[in-house]
């Protein structure tokens, strides 16, 4: 096991993981509509490979990726395309095109979803790297980024480790815990694919203290890979945050706009691993994913297999609908999820949970001034200076903001957990960093 490093930072949460861990994983069944985002990923969108009326299978291509940082999009069951048109993107709070597929409800496979190897020694590096393209993987931990790009570094960007993440350490969520618990063998199959891929000789699995039983499952699931190592990390959020995972288990510190590549690392979800090994053994694309759908707003805390593109009230009605008056519905955890506006918004590849707060756990906090406390410092495991950033931004001074690193911050909300004048830090570092990349564009198009 891998002894940890010192680490800056993080904030203790009441993780509410109780909830739902005891809800194994179930099919959470085919809704009357699927809604297929174009753009649900890092990078360009996917562009069409079907027209309106057309009848496709479970597994089809639906969009093929354009451009170098793109995904394929696959059809989740058998049916029918409705329509191919804008639809409100509940991460990027505007109207975006999307694909809209009517379900037949006989769930019929595509023919050419067939399995790719039976093991590892029978595929190749250079295939599994062409395999998770033609899949549409991107990376399930939330920001979707296309996992075959992760996969082929620059040839200057020498990497030596791989790091599994199963730390989820946002309050509430357990669907990665299911999954360590309940698919241990093949996460571990999808993580040695990854590793192999990339040529990469070192994995390690990293797992929060606060999950005893999912270590022990993927203890024994690695045992007989020497290659495999496991980190056990006291859970402290935001620990799951690739820089923090990095520096907490390698002692490497990525630096300010950099990457894990930067520093000879590579970073993967669990459910992407496992995403990767069931298709490998089943030929079946990214179409579903495990989605915890709970918080003490739903009757029924629950982890769903769900098909891409489920609108959120068909999840929460198979969670036995809200429990109480609802007082926020948020697409993903807590801590770094967006709140939904509409419950008509499907979820996403990268939607990892769906949290439902009551209306009495949603009190709006009266804002005081600051008391000069640095709570909000010490809590940032970036070493940011939340409260100058807001500061500053507050004030409308960019530059100063930028200055004071704001692009570096990942919005782990950490700093305003802790804030005891209950000042909306992450909101100003936002709107800071919304408008210092608008100008950007804007100077960079003035350019051209
Ligand atoms: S939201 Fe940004 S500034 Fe606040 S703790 Fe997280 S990284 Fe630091
Ligand atoms: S934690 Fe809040 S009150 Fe304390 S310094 Fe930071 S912004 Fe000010």
């Amino acid at each position: 096991m891998i002894s940890l490093k010192r680490t800056s930072g993080g904030v203790r949460v009441d993780d509410k993981k109780d909830l739902s861990a005891g809800s194994p994983i179930e099919p959470a069944g085919i809704p009357g509509e699927l809604v297929l985002f174009l753009s649900q990923h890092t990078g360009a969108p996917s562009k069409p490979v079907v027209k309106v009326q057309d009848l496709v299978k479970r597994g089809q291509l639906l969009a093929e990726p354009q451009g170098a940082i793109s995904a394929a999009l696959h059809a989740p069951t058998s049916g029918k395309v409705k329509a191919i048109e804008p639809r409100y993107h509940p991460i990027q709070g505007r109207l975006v095109d999307a694909i809209v597929l009517e379900p037949d409800g006989k769930n019929e496979v595509f023919e050419g979803v067939v399995p790719r190897a039976r093991d590892l020694d029978s595929i190749s590096g250079e295939e599994i790297i062409a395999f998770v393209r033609e899949i549409g993987l991107v990376g399930l931990g939330g920001a979707a980024f296309p996992t075959a790009v992760k996969l082929t570094p620059p040839a200057d960007k020498p990497i030596d480790t791989y790091l599994l993440n199963g730390a989820e350490c946002e309050p509430y969520l357990t669907s990665d815990y299911r999954l360590m618990l309940e698919e241990a063998e093949v996460v571990i199959f999808g993580f040695r694919a990854l590793l192999k891929a990339a040529r990469v000789a070192r994995g390690i699995v990293c797992i929060e203290d606060n999950k005893p039983e999912a270590i022990s499952a993927m203890q024994r699931a690695m045992s007989p890979f020497p290659e495999l190592d496991l980190a056990v990390l006291p859970s402290r959020y935001p620990r799951g945050g690739e820089k923090q995972l990095i520096e907490a288990v390698l002692g490497r510190e990525v630096p300010p706009a950099g990457l894990p590549l930067d520093v000879g690392v590579i970073v993967s979800n669990v459910g992407t691993a496992f995403t990767l090994g069931k298709a490998i053994r089943t030929g079946l694309p990214l179409v579903e994913r495990v989605i915890s759908v709970t918080g003490e707003g739903v009757t029924r805390p629950s982890n769903f297999l769900a098909l891409i593109g489920t609108p959120v009230s068909y999840l929460i009605e198979k969670a036995g609908g809200f429990s109480g008056t609802p007082g926020k519905v948020i697409m993903g955890g807590p801590m770094m999820g967006i709140s939904v506006k509409s419950l008509d918004v499907p979820v996403l590849k990268g939607t990892s949970g769906i949290v439902v707060l009551k209306k009495e756990q949603v009190k709006k906090d009266k804002m005081l001034p600051c008391i000069r406390c640095g709570r909000c410092v010490d809590a940032c495991p970036l070493r940011l200076l939340p409260v100058w950033m807001a500061a500053y931004a507050e004030r409308g001074l960019l530059e100063e903001a930028e200055r004071a690193r704001v692009l570096d911050c990942c919005e782990c909300g950490a700093c305003a957990y802790e804030c005891p004048a209950k000042r909306p830090l992450v909101q100003w570092i936002r709107m800071a960093k919304s408008e210092i990349l608008a100008k950007r564009r804007a100077q960079n198009h003035a350019r051209k």
